[in-house]
C-alpha cells in the first residue's frame, strides 16, 4: 500500500507522514531530504546551484543512506533544494530510488511536492495537505525561537512565500494537488487533530477506493 503525503513548505506534512508511517507500520520517505542533499553537496563541491551538469551529477551519484546530516532540515537547505529541484534531468535522476522505496512491503508513506502527481500516480491515497503560509510561517518561527535561532517572523513567512512560489511555478513536477487527493487543511488543526483527520480520510478512502 502506498500513501502519498504533499504540500508545501512548513504544512506539517513530514510530520504527518512519519506518525501515519509509525502507525501503520509502514516505511516512511522524506523525499525532500532526497533535494537537500543534492544541494548541500553541488554546493560542497563548489558549484551553483543552477549547474545542471554539476547537480545531475550528483543526484545520480546520490547515496540515499546518507540523509541523516541534521543540517538537511534547515531553511537555507530547503531554500537551496528548491532550486536544484526545478533541473528536470534532477528529478529524473532521483525517481527510481522514491519509486523502488514505495514498493516496500508492507507498505510505505512518501511525503513531498510531486508524489501523487508524478512519483506515484497510482498511490492508493493521496492526501494534499495545506495551511495558510501566516499559519506556516508561525510554527517555522516558533520552532526557530524554541532552538534559539534569531530569525525574525517576515524573514521566515517571505522565505516561504518565495518557495512555494518556486516549487508551483516551476514547468516539470510543479506542486499541484493531484485530482484525486483529499485535501487535509491543518490552519486550525493540533499535530494530534491533524492526525486524527488523515487517519479519517485513509480509512474513508480505503472504503470507498472510487472516491476522492
Ligand atoms: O519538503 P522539503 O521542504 O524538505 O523540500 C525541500 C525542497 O525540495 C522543496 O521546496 C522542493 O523544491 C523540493 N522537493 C521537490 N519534490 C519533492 C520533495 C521536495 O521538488 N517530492
Amino acid at each position: 500500500m502506498i500513501i502519498a503525503i504533499d504540500g508545501p513548505a512548513a504544512s506539517g506534512k513530514g510530520t504527518l507522514a512519519k506518525r501515519l508511517a509509525e502507525h501503520l507500520g509502514f516505511h516512511c520517505l522524506d523525499t525532500g531530504l532526497l533535494y537537500r542533499a543534492v544541494a548541500r553537496d553541488v554546493a560542497w563541491l563548489g558549484f551553483r546551484l543552477d549547474d545542471t551538469w554539476a547537480a545531475v551529477a550528483v543526484a545520480r551519484g546520490l547515496d540515499p543512506r546518507e540523509l541523516e546530516d541534521p543540517d538537511l532540515r534547515g531553511t537555507a537547505a530547503g531554500d537551496a533544494a528548491s532550486i536544484v529541484a526545478r533541473i528536470p534531468e534532477v528529478r529524473a535522476a532521483l525517481l527510481a530510488y522514491q519509486r523502488d522505496f514505495a514498493r516496500r512491503p508492507p507498505g510505505a508513506v512518501l511525503d513531498g511536492r510531486d508524489i501523487g502527481t508524478v512519483v506515484c500516480p497510482g498511490a492508493d491515497v493521496k492526501i494534499f495537505v495545506t495551511a495558510t503560509p501566516e499559519v506556516r510561517a508561525r510554527r517555522r518561527f516558533a520552532e526557530f525561537e524554541a532552538r534559539g535561532a534569531g530569525v525574525a517572523y517576515e524573514t521566515v513567512l517571505s522565505d516561504i512565500l518565495v518557495r512555494d512560489a518556486r516549487d508551483a511555478g516551476r514547468p516539470n513536477a510543479p506542486m499541484m494537488v493531484a485530482p484525486d487527493a483529499m485535501l487535509l487543511e491543518t490552519s486550525n488543526l493540533s499535530i494530534e487533530a491533524a492526525f486524527d483527520a488523515a487517519v479519517g480520510l485513509i480509512k474513508r478512502k480505503i472504503s470507498h477506493p472510487g472516491r476522492s
